[in-house]
């Protein structure tokens, strides 16, 4: 699939006009969608943004009242981020706000309270882990195996998305052991409360729910998933007094969102947003597509990523 996106994606999509006649044969301004951003400098973010236009940011919020009530939602999309790492937040907070686009973020709550997403652990147990071999931590003490660096940080990266909180954080939190105090601050730093209340008093922001721990919806007991979603919002919502109706499910991947966190969360949220690719048409609120933009993305890409999602 990448592989023939990258090859589409050398027709000349950067250039203005022909987008626009793209669009206008392919018929594809039909929907509105939903940008899912992650880390990425500004710079890239505003360039990806203004390449869509004149198709008009509004608000999740909005994008969602609108197509609830069927109402038309064509050539207009709505901006998220996910998260909630300090630079991205405020950097690009900062760009919307001089363009006047509506923009949302998706907080893990635990993140913002001091403790490290699962995905940047392993990051920084990549960067920074001596290359010899490891013995399985304690909670695996059936599994006596001795693994090498390589084999041990393929093995991390699966059980994030098949694991439950506790078991992923006592397995990370383990090897985190390893490294010095410096090579764990080098972590990148979540955005303050403080900082969010502060962007939450400018309208066209938004603070929705990422969860508490950033685990897979598929890898927690009912109990377990209810108190992610209900916990996270109770907490933004303290935080911020406004209420909080969104919830993006962690990594989004269909593997990671069974039937349960779908009915979980038609029960406590308005909506709720996945990172499986497409457009507003005929989805379940509760199973919302959105198309992903990533900082090594040319236009071309970012305009072809838009044309062919239905
Ligand atoms: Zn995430």
């Amino acid at each position: 699939m990448m592989k023939s996106l990258k090859i589409l994606s050398s027709i000349p999509l950067a250039n203005n006009n022909f987008y626009i006649l793209s669009k206008k044969l392919l018929n594809k301004s039909n929907g509105g969608y939903i940008l899912s951003f992650h880390d990425l400098p500004s710079s890239k973010f505003e360039e990806h943004v203004k390449a869509l236009l004149p198709a008009k940011p509004i608000s999740l919020d909005e994008l969602i009242i609108r197509y609830k009530a069927n109402k038309s939602i064509d050539n207009c999309f709505a901006i998220t981020f996910d998260d909630g790492v300090k630079n991205t937040v405020k950097e690009n907070f900062k760009i919307c706000k001089k363009n006047s686009w509506p923009v949302t973020f998706y907080l893990p709550t635990d993140y913002l309270n001091g403790d490290n997403l699962p995905f940047q652990k392993i990051e920084i147990l990549e960067k920074y882990l001596k290359e010899t071999e490891y013995d399985l931590p304690e909670i695996l003490r059936n599994d006596k195996k001795l693994l090498k660096k390589n084999n041990l940080m393929s093995y991390l990266k699966k059980i994030i998305y098949i694991k439950d909180d506790l078991f992923v954080k006592k397995v990370l939190d383990h090897f985190l052991d390893f490294l010095d105090l410096m090579q764990k601050k080098d972590m990148p730093e979540p955005i303050s409360w403080s900082d969010v209340r502060e962007i939450n008093k400018d309208q066209i922001s938004s603070f929705q729910s990422h969860g508490v721990t950033h685990t897979a919806c598929s890898a927690l007991s009912e109990s377990k998933l209810k108190y992610e979603l209900k916990k996270s919002k109770q907490i933004i919502e303290d935080h911020l007094g406004n209420r909080v109706t969104s919830f993006c499910y962690p990594y989004g991947s269909a593997e990671t969102i069974n039937k349960m966190s779908i009915k979980i969360a038609s029960e406590i949220y308005e909506s709720a947003s996945t990172l499986i690719r497409g457009r507003l048409k005929n989805k379940n609120i509760y199973y919302l597509p959105r198309i992903d933009l990533y900082k090594e993305n040319p236009i071309s890409l970012v305009r072809l990523k838009i044309l062919i999602s239905k």
